[in-house]
């Protein structure tokens, strides 16, 4: 499977997008993809290393370039500028790699042809081979292979850069370079270690630039010989080995010991194994096939089955959009994916949120609640890294409050169904017993206490908080919130009622003083929630939002608020209109306790109100519409998420993959059309699938075991 890109000249902006579709990584380290040939502010991403930012906190810091290499013909730079070349790019999903061949010709002529990768088994590796065919001329060619230290982190609104590294030390010997930095705030230390091989007769020298230092390596060419260069580059930080130093110095001298064509046979059987695993087919719809396998791949890319934990930002390791920052995103809209393909990630994935338990705790404390309070976004450190407010102008002197942050409380019940989630699709009592019960227990002890008693309605009530949708703040009883805050409690409960059957959980209920009375409130509770609904019997989004103007759009035909009048945009929270799904959102996840009429009436609804102007919205509506029947439908919805980067169809691919959209895209799929669900303890099917997929096929694990869907 080939995603492939061909251009005749270098248009900046279709680069920055190319940057993140062409992105390898490997759970650990991420390089973008832009064009290795051209000097263009491009980095390396390496999970978990965040610095301090003014404003939003943490930073995910952008590391240097690692991949360029340029080509000097008879003392000239290769000028790209002008054109005078053929470029093709492919992504080759099947084993892992981009390759790149640049036919170029002005007086001279000659082909270069590279391979790159991001090590998936060697997690510090990352290798580019070049080739190049001079055509027919004599001369010298240089490669210049360096490492660049150009990349910073941007800072909205403007173009403010951060630079949040420091570079301590830069050796150049024994045609090794090795560079030691340090994130500002100290927290981290980085080496660099980087070492090209060739096996032709050459002359080298190790060259510094005011921001680079590289290799240089000239060839006396003639004829049309083939050149080979494989540049090996190593990456180790102390967020993984207190001896960083050492070890990027052994990596990079294992990989080099293994030489290009071991390395990469390695890397590309792993990816081969992983897709003969899935064995996805959709027979009659190639577009979809392989858009589903673009957005697995990708968020198999984000996985590191190495690492006691693993953090799957919200772009991924992709691109800096978010700050790196981790949402919701991940444990509602990946993780079932990564339940269901490679449920190692999942545990990882999960551990963070255990590591970030503690923090939990300390926030619901602060706010006077017992049990854990999620952050709304999470970074590398124990505080909630949501801004308070950002900056609209360039002097920071207008600045908007951000809501989010305080009121975006779901994400505490969102990570508890994710631990449920993985439990029912796993049976791992060993995470339950170390992690998930854990925080099943604390997080429905906070919702126990976040609710308030409603005398009048004789109900609980959920006040102030922000759903899903973010264009309507400070609202009492959101629904998803509501049903959410709901289902945690009740999952508190039906894990206490099992703890009490096992020794090993038992001991964890002790550990935190959970009581029967404790958890019969739970109960009472849970009985009691409000859920609002407005009287022509549709669900309320939240309490008053039927009485607030109405306006309907054709959210098919066109995204976000550029489908509403200026109108309408400039006084949304007045508005029906909504930003994703919300209401929609709880039947995704929750389905089975709702009626398929009471479904069917709010999804048509909320469907015409919904701008859809944050990417997680489609694939749940996709999903939905899938599961009401609405086939032709939930396939256009579909169609879209799942090409929303493949087709830059929010425009901000540039900033990085839109990982919850892909995990959406997946969960449309898998639990939408396909209709997995486990019951009974049963991994059961109930297909809904366009008449044009004449055959669907592929594996999933299910508690242990690989199973074969086949869908005909
Ligand atoms: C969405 C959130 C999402 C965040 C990060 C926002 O625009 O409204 O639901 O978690 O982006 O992707």
């Amino acid at each position: 499977m080939e995603i492939t890109y061909h251009n005749t000249r270098i248009d900046y902006d279709e680069e920055r997008k190319l940057g993140t579709i062409l992105t390898l990584a490997n759970g650990k380290i991420g390089v973008r993809g832009e064009l290795e040939l051209i000097p263009i502010d491009s980095c390396t991403l390496i999970s978990g290393v965040y610095s301090d930012v003014p404003i939003f906190h943490r930073d995910i810091v952008c590391l240097p370039r690692t991949v360029g290499v340029y080509i000097i013909v008879d003392g000239t730079p290769l000028n790209l500028v002008d054109g005078g070349f053929e470029l093709k790019r492919t992504l080759d999903i099947r084993t892992g790699v981009v390759k790149t061949k640049l036919t170029w010709s002005k007086g001279k002529s000659l082909i270069y042809e590279s391979t790159r990768l991001v090590h998936k088994v060697r997690k510090n590796i990352i290798a580019v081979n070049s080739r190049i065919r001079p055509q027919g001329f004599q001369g010298e060619i240089t490669l210049i292979l360096p490492l660049e230290f150009a990349s910073s982190n941007p800072l909205p609104p403007g173009n403010i850069s951060i630079k949040h590294y420091r570079i301590c030390k830069v050796k150049g010997c024994d045609d090794t370079i090795v560079t030691d930095i340090e994130t500002l705030d100290d927290k981290y230390g980085i080496t660099i270690a980087l070492k090209s091989v060739t096996n032709t007769q050459c002359k080298r020298q190790i060259i510094r630039f005011p921001h680079s230092i590289g290799e240089a390596l000239s060839f006396k060419v003639m004829g049309d010989n083939v050149y080979e260069v494989t540049k090996f580059i190593s990456i180790v930080s102390s967020r993984d080995d207190p001896y960083y130093h050492e070890k990027a110095l052994r990596e990079l001298q294992s990989a080099i010991q293994l030489g290009w064509d071991n390395l990469y046979r390695e890397h590309a059987e792993w990816w081969r194994n992983t897709w003969n695993k899935l064995n996805l087919h959709v027979d009659g719809d190639e577009g979809v096939e392989r858009a589903l396998c673009f957005n697995a791949f990708h968020l198999l890319q984000l996985g590191d089955e190495d690492s006691e934990y693993c953090m799957i930002p919200a772009r991924g390791l992709h691109g800096v959009g978010y700050r790196g920052h981790i949402f919701w995103d991940a444990d509602i809209y990946t993780l079932p994916f990564y339940t269901l393909v490679n449920p190692v990630i999942a545990r990882k994935m999960l551990t963070y949120r255990y590591r970030l338990l503690k923090a939990a705790r300390k926030m619901a404390k602060e706010r006077g609640y017992r049990g854990a309070m999620y952050p709304w976004e999470a970074a590398d450190v124990d505080y909630d890294v949501t801004p308070d407010k950002v900056p609209l102008d360039i002097k920071w002197e207008k600045w908007i409050k951000i809501w989010t942050g305080e009121e975006e409380q779901h994400i505490t019940a969102d990570i508890a169904y994710a631990v449920d989630f993985y439990y029912q699709y796993t049976l791992d009592d060993e995470f339950m017993e170390k992690y998930g019960l854990e925080i099943i227990f604390e997080t429905a002890r906070f919702w126990a206490c976040r609710v308030e008693y409603d005398k009048d309605r004789g109900k609980y009530v959920i006040r102030r908080v922000t759903g899903p949708d973010e264009y309507h703040v400070h609202v009492d009883n959101n629904f998803y919130t509501n049903i959410m805050a709901r289902w945690n409690l009740l999952l508190g409960v039906k894990y206490y009622n099992l703890a009490l059957e096992r020794n090993e959980w038992k001991k964890i209920v002790s550990k935190l003083g959970v009581s029967k009375r404790e958890v019969e409130t739970w109960c009472t509770i849970a009985s009691k929630i409000y859920i609002p609904c407005s009287s022509d019997g549709l669900y309320e989004q939240f309490e008053g939002y039927s009485n607030l103007e109405d306006y309907t759009i054709n959210s098919l035909e066109c995204l976000g608020q550029e489908c509403l009048p200026e109108i309408v945009r400039n006084r949304l929270e007045k508005t029906k209109i909504i930003k994703q799904a919300d209401v929609v959102m709880a039947f995704h996840l929750l389905g089975d306790l709702f009626r398929k009429e009471d479904m069917l009436r709010n999804f048509n609804y909320y469907l015409p109100r919904t701008t859809h102007e944050s990417s997680l919205s489609l694939s749940i509506y996709a999903s939905v519409a899938a599961r009401l029947g609405l086939t032709s439908l939930a396939y256009k919805l579909f169609r879209k998420a799942v090409n929303i980067d493949l087709q830059d169809i929010y425009g901000n691919t540039r900033d990085g993959i839109h990982v919850a959209s892909a995990g959406g895209a997946w969960c449309s799929f898998l639990f939408g059309f396909l209709g997995l669900k486990v019951h009974n303890d049963n991994l059961t099917l109930d297909p809904k699938i366009p008449k044009h997929w004449r055959k669907v096929s592929i594996n999933v694990v299910f508690r242990g075991e690989l199973k074969n869907i086949k869908v005909e």
